[in-house]
């Protein structure tokens, strides 16, 4: 499961530099994905949309893994301070695949 970030977000800024898969972004700019850069109003890969915030960080489904394959514990719940790094319901994933997700990751760059 991908994890989302809700609007208690305060834009700290400390979530980004610590995702393993370069999948926060800040709110109101664009996002990456193999070498490839998308906005507002497009769909990853995956189809997933409504991800995107103008407002607020938020995570990319398409390139979170949970941190599985890089850390124990969720990058972003372990430095937010506000506890607004919660699990999406509608990007659910088993560990495997979140470790095939990372492996896909790693072959075609985040
Ligand atoms: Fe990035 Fe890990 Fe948070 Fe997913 S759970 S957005 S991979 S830090
Ligand atoms: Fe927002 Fe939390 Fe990330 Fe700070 S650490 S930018 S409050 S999601």
């Amino acid at each position: 499961m991908a994890y989302k970030i809700t609007e208690e977000c305060i834009n700290c800024g400390a979530c980004e530099p610590e995702c393993p898969n370069n999948a926060i972004y800040e709110g109101g700019t664009n996002w990456e994905f193999s070498g490839n850069s998308y906005g507002e109003g497009d769909a990853a890969p995956s189809g997933a949309t409504g991800f995107y915030s103008s407002d607020y960080f938020y995570v990319v489904p398409d390139k979170c893994t949970e941190c599985e394959g890089f850390h124990d514990e969720p990058q972003c719940v372990e430095v937010c301070p506000v506890e607004c790094c919660v699990k999406d319901p509608n990007h659910e994933e088993d560990k495997d695949a979140l470790l095939a997700k990372k492996e896909h990751l790693d072959g075609i760059g985040r």
